[in-house]
Parts: structure tokens; sequence; C-alpha cells
């Protein structure tokens, strides 16, 4: 086969058994190449140039394993809803670690790809739709310039796994910079022993946070690092509506990356309490609650670190809490910059949270598109709308006018501002579900436009009034975990 300039440096398949069960795809009947993303693949310094269709659909299959890999499933537990499972990649196997340009190293990842020691009821399989949808979000979450996996290629099985009905299967192949998660020191934790908690820590250190190397408490200040990551990326979901709909801790990444596309999807109308997936009933990982369950998984993290930050539990204790404790006025601090930037407002004024909070309740009580508010105000009209003509909508654009000229703001300053923050497309979900539907026809020429759309959401140039338009029905989006 030609080179496509693999380079895998495997580092957690060396990692003792407790970590992880060494375990190759299970191979399947007829793969079919479906979606490839050429682009993603030379960021990672890959050359399929010269690789045919068939031979790419073998390799993302996992039916032909490229030298150097090293498969394996890694182990991780993880509070679901609230509650502690014992977890593991249960149909998944991560087929090496590349090295990239600039020594960045991928974790390549198979998500569907056959049952592991960590299955348990599950028939290791994915499902064509889920796997595509991960694929358009994930990539429609890069173009938005949010951490986050990345997707490489989707490759049908040709095989039909069993859900409520039969459905074609699929593989997809992920990219993270890791697969460690809140879960996988959740984990470890639970085996209480603590060397190899150690070895956990030291190995997260070293493959991403290597300026804590010579900390003088290395699990407080992992902490502390991973919150302020954390806080970043919730803050970046809610300046772009976008609800996770499984926070669960096992889906958590500890690198700060979005990981596990399940049923998120996009706010259309502004309502804090929006939930699209069909199992949240309590609303548990509503748009609203994102930054507290934020909170709630980094204090599961800190219980972990416990037996590492000090010999005297009560002080390991004392001290995690001083952390986990500082994380309301951080978030309140960021979420706030995040709103005054997508009002295009410099510098800090008394009155800013008013204004902030009055534009959202307007907003929710008048369920007005959360997007199309800030296109609005950008004067970019998205379509035809009369929410703007609203008095009460004009008498908070004066509020917002008069506090938007302060500190030296120039028309040109707060243009440039809004237009990096505030995208002109997000995924919207009658938009997932047509080209979906589409697909499942083996019309694919739809999806791969609308990944295009949204790889620039933030360029106004051709964007066609189809994608800017939000999903009013009056039935109620729900959303499924797909697995
Ligand atoms: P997820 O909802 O994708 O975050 O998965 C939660 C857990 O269920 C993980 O341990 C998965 O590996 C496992 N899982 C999900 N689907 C399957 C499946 N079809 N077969 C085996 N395990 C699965
Ligand atoms: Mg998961």
């Amino acid at each position: 086969m030609n080179k496509i300039n693999w380079n895998f440096e495997n580092t957690y398949s060396k990692l003792s058994n407790s970590f992880k069960q060494n375990i190759d795809p299970v191979p399947v009947k007829n793969p079919q190449l479906v979606l490839f993303n050429e682009k993603l693949g030379s960021e990672l310094n890959l050359d399929f140039s010269k690789i045919s269709k068939k031979d790419l659909s073998e390799i993302f299959s996992g039916n032909s394993l490229p030298e150097g890999s090293n498969s394996i499933a890694q182990a991780y537990a993880g509070h679901q809803f609230g509650h502690f499972t014992m977890l593991g990649d249960g149909r998944a196997v991560l087929i090496g670690e590349h090295l990239s340009k600039n020594n960045k190293k991928y974790d390549i990842q198979f998500k569907g790809s056959g049952k592991t020691a960590f299955s348990r009821n599950g028939d290791g399989r994915a499902a064509l739709g889920p796997m595509l949808r991960e694929y358009i979000v994930s990539e429609a979450m890069n173009g938005l310039k949010i951490p986050t996996t990345r997707s490489l290629a989707v490759v049908k099985t040709g095989e039909d796994i069993i859900r409520e009905t039969s459905l074609p299967g699929a593989i997809l192949t992920r990219v993270a910079s890791s697969h460690i998660r809140v879960g996988t020191f959740q984990y470890i934790a639970a085996r209480q022993k603590k060397d190899e908690l150690e070895i956990l820590l030291n190995y997260v250190i070293e493959r991403h946070y290597q300026n804590l190397k010579n900390s003088r408490n290395k699990p407080l200040e992992l902490l502390n690092i991973i919150l302020e990551k954390q806080i970043d990326l919730v803050v970046n979901w809610m300046r772009v509506g976008f609800i996770h709909g499984v926070m669960n801790t096992d889906n958590m990444s500890i690198s700060g990356e979005t990981i596990d596309y399940g049923p998120c999807a996009f706010m259309d109308f502004y309502d804090p309490k929006t939930v699209f997936s069909s199992i949240d009933q309590m609303g548990r990982y509503a748009y609203c609650n994102q930054p507290i369950i934020t909170k709630w998984n980094l204090s599961r993290f800190a219980e972990c670190l416990i037996p590492l930050i000090d010999k005297d539990q009560n002080k390991a204790i004392k001290l995690a809490t001083e952390i986990i404790n500082t994380f309301e006025k951080k978030y309140e601090e960021k979420w706030l910059n995040m709103m005054r930037q997508k009002l295009g407002l410099f510098g800090i004024e008394e009155n800013d949270k008013f204004l902030i909070l009055d534009l959202l309740t307007w907003m929710h009580q008048k369920r007005v598109d959360y997007t199309n508010t800030f296109c609005h105000l950008m004067n970019y009209e998205i379509y035809n709308n009369q929410d703007f003509k609203d008095n009460n909508f004009k008498n908070w654009k004066k509020r917002w006018q008069v506090r938007l000229l302060k500190n030296n703001n120039t028309p040109e300053k707060y243009k440039k501002l809004m237009r990096s923050v505030n995208p002109f497309v997000i995924p919207r979900n009658h938009k997932v579900e047509e080209v979906l539907n589409e697909a499942y026809n083996n019309k694919i020429d739809p999806l791969k436009k609308l990944l295009q759309v949204l790889n620039t959401p933030y360029s106004e140039k051709k964007i066609i009034k189809e994608y800017l338009t939000p999903s009013y029905s009056n039935e109620k989006y729900q959303t499924f975990c797909g697995t």
C-alpha cells in the first residue's frame, strides 16, 4: 500500500492492563467509505492522495490496520446522570497515537469497531445516523473555533445492527488530543491503588500539561488548570447556544475538548431550560445547567485526586475545595466577558450585567432566535423578522447603543469584535435532520454542502438563507443517544 505517513508513537498502550485491554477492531463484512475529511488528513500531515476509495474503506473500517498501530480499548468509569458506573470503550478502539507536524500528538480512534471487554450488554457497534451526526456537529464546533474532537472518516460496515429497528452499521474515525476523561481518573481511583493514580497523573501532565512538571503540588495545580479549561469550554458552548446533552463525567475530556456527540443540539429561540435529549427527563443537562454540571463534574475529578494532594486527607480536601469554590467567580467573569464581546462592548461598566440579562430576558419572553438576534445587532438581517420591531427591544437597543460607544469604541472596533464571536450559521436542527435523511437514501451531497457552510460560520459570504432559518415548529425537537 502507498505511504500515508502514519507516525505512531503509542504511549497509552504501554501502560499496564489496569488501564486498558489490548484488542483489535472486529473486521466488518463490506466496508464502504461514506465521508472522508481530506482537510483534516492534511492537517495531520497524512497523505491519502494515492489511496483508492476501496483502500480507504479498508483502512477506516479497521479491516486493515496501519503499520505501527497498537489497538486498545481504554478503561474508564463515570457518573451517568449522577450515578456511578464502570464503563470503558465498549464500542471503540484506539488504534494509536499519531505524531503530526510540530510533534503534536493525536489519538486515532475507531468508534463502532466491535465488542471489547467493556461492552457489557452492547454489540460494540454504531449506527450510520449517529456517526454522521457526530461528524457534522464536531466539525461544526471546529468551524466555530471551539475545542473539540474531530472526525476523519465515516465508513458503512455493510452489516445491519439491531436497535429498535434494523439500521446500517458504521464506524467513525475520531481524532482527539487524547481520550482521557474525568471518568478515567474515576476508574483508577476506584481501584484504590495510589501508584496507579500517580501513573495516570504523571501521564496526563506529560501528555497535556508539561508546564506542571515542576509544580510543588501537581494534582492540585492540575485541578486548577482543568477547572480553567472547562470553564473556557462551557463559556464557549453558552456563546453559541450549544447543548451537549450528556455531560456525564465520562464525557468530560481532560484535554478540554468537547467530546462525545450524542444527543447534542443547538438552541434556536432563547430558553435557558432548553433540553433536546429524550432521556434527560429532569433537564439535568439543560442549557442553563451546563456550568453547574461542569462544576459538579470537576468536584468528582477533585475527589479522585485527594490521595495525591496531601497525606493528610482533611488538608487535601480543604485544598481541593478551595479550588472548586473559585468556580462561580471565574465562570461569571468569563461569561460576562464573552457576552460583552457578543455585544461589541469594550471595558467593564457597572451595569453591563443588567444590559446583558435584559436582552436575554427579552429573547426568552418573546421566544426570539438566539443566534439571529446577534446577527441583527451586527446589521445582518437573516430572515423577515418582526421580532426586532418590538418596542421593548427598541428601548433596549438605545441603552446598548449608548454603552457601545464608551471606552473609545468605534464602529470599526465593535463590528470586528462582534464578527469574531457571533456565528451567522450554526447546525440548525432541521438542516441536520434533512441531510441525515438524504444520506440514509445514499445522497451524501447535501450533507457535504452543509459541512462546507459550517466550516466558516463567521463569514457572511455566500451564506444561503436556508441554513440560517431556525427550526420553529410546534413539535418539540428531540434527540436520541444513538448508540
Ligand atoms: P456513550 O453514550 O457513547 O457516552 O457511551 C456510554 C458507555 O456505553 C460507554 O462505555 C460506551 O462504550 C458504552 N456503549 C455505548 N454503546 C455501546 C454499544 N453499542 N456496545 C457496547 N457498548 C456501548
Ligand atoms: Mg461517552
